[in-house]
């Protein structure tokens, strides 16, 4: 099966901010379609968004998921090594979210000695809470995970969904590339059908946009650059708070008439990436002797698959003595394995969660592969800790159990005169009332901080 994809994007700074953060690549020629929202500081997130676009466009060469998701770990290191080199954009970042499609192995045998048929799949990788979904027989399916604090809250039953959406933390993501060394990137692949259409997005769209809403457009308008302009426009009418960018891309399946067996890719000639819209190139794929959705990735998103992809499978001749080994290998590392989890779960931190403070599953900073997870949010924040306090908190404070966080919490808030929920604790004894500063719960502007979840598009 081959394919044909017609692409089309739109961007918008929006009616509030005063630049805008968000950057698109499309290189049709490697099928290769990125969206990034940057952030932090005047400049930092332009910058990063757009480093961001460049270097996985440079890095990809249209060579499958092991190679997606490499092309964003060296995205992550070059803006991480530029925030640090230049005063001026530290602690910027951006979210990433990359659709590419690419040949993947199908392990079945075309019948001709060693090669295995190929089929095409369309990979989505995501860092932080830019989105794809895929519109297919008249319903919008959201492929991506966020990765933001108020995602985690829905995720672990904390709020809902409707709740989130108004909640002072859903700016604030907790992964992007560019403020730590290392990364996950989440991995979901797709099988194309004919007729899908899939949407890259920044937040700027949803925050705005209901998903119903982007499910009719996309039902009611045909080409791709027409969608991609209404859904930007019908952000701003929806407030405009932020910067939009949409990219929507549509697959066409076209018959292979070579037959089986021939995985050759088509030659397709194109002009530059980076228009702002209607580009609707010939985006041929490979043919192949495996039907369109032989043993695929079910589309409905489930765990990403893991960032390091199978490559190909060797038929191996397996003795006892190979599963003897295994078996005893697996014991240790098994062993070793709960060790490591067991200490990097077994206890909860204190720390900021961008300018709140919060508590954490596990170890302060992570431990090897293991990430802290947020618990809760608490309603004190970093403004309200006390100097001595501040250093603590910023490097995590480590407690053994969730009532003993949420002990510390309460006597650091009592330190400042707060009650347990943020609030001046008055006084009743001589004067009737006080009216001291009460506690905020505006969302202040977050900055991104070094070991600490990060607030996207940071500026006014
Ligand atoms: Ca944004």
């Amino acid at each position: 099966m081959s394919f044909l994809l017609r692409v089309g994007a739109a961007t918008d700074q929006g009616l509030v901010r005063g630049n805008n953060q968000d950057a698109f690549g499309l290189a049709p020629d490697r099928h290769l379609f990125i969206v990034a929202d940057g952030m932090g500081g005047h400049r930092g997130g332009e910058v990063a968004a757009r480093m961001a676009v460049e270097t996985i466009e440079e890095s990809y060469a249209a060579a499958g998921a092991d190679e997606l998701v490499h092309a964003m770990l060296v995205a992550n290191r070059r803006i991480y090594d530029r925030a640090h080199e230049d005063p001026e954009l530290r602690g910027m970042g951006t979210t990433a979210v990359v659709a590419a499609l690419a040949p993947v192995d199908t392990g079945v045998d075309t019948g001709e000695g060693q090669a295995t048929a190929e089929r095409m799949q369309l990979l989505i990788a995501n860092v932080g809470d830019s989105r794809a979904y895929l519109y297919r027989d008249g319903e919008l399916i959201q492929l991506t995970e966020d990765h933001s604090v108020v995602a985690d809250l829905v995720r672990q039953g904390r709020i809902s969904a409707e709740e989130a959406e108004q909640h002072p933390q859903r700016n604030v993501v907790t992964r992007v590339l560019g403020v730590y060394e290392d990364i996950d990137v989440d991995l979901w692949p797709v099988d194309p059908l004919d007729g899908d259409r899939y949407v890259l997005c920044s937040d700027g769209l949803f925050n705005e946009v209901e998903q119903d809403t982007i499910g009719a457009v996309l039902r009611r308008l045909e080409g791709p650059d027409e969608a991609a302009e209404e859904l930007v426009r019908l952000a701003n009418a929806g407030g405009g708070r932020d910067n939009v960018t949409v990219v929507v891309i549509d697959v066409a399946a076209i018959d292979a008439k070579g037959g089986a067996g021939g995985a050759a890719p088509s030659s397709v000639a194109l002009g530059a990436a980076g228009h702002r819209s209607g580009i609707e190139p010939d985006l041929a794929g490979f043919s192949t002797a495996a039907p369109a959705r032989a043993a695929g990735a079910p589309v409905a998103p489930g765990e990403p698959a893991s960032r390091h992809a199978r490559s190909s499978r060797a038929r191996t001749r397996i003795t006892w003595r190979v599963v003897a080994f295994v078996a005893v290998l697996v014991a240790v590392l098994g062993g070793a394995y709960l060790t490591v989890v067991w200490y990097g779960t077994s206890a909860y931190h204190v720390a900021f969660a961008g300018d709140d403070v919060a508590i954490f599953k596990g170890r302060p900073g992570g431990l090897l592969w293991i990430e802290p997870e947020l618990v809760e949010v608490t309603p004190l924040s970093r403004d309200q800790v006390p100097a001595r306090w501040l250093a603590a908190v910023e490097a995590g404070h480590e407690q053994p159990s969730l009532a003993d966080s949420r002990r510390f919490v309460a006597n650091v808030a009592r330190d400042a005169g707060l009650d347990e929920r943020g609030r001046p604790i008055t006084t009743t004894t001589t004067r009737p009332t006080t009216t001291g500063p009460t506690a905020t719960t505006e969302p202040t502007a977050t900055t991104p901080v070094e070991g600490s979840p990060v607030a996207p598009g940071g500026q006014p």
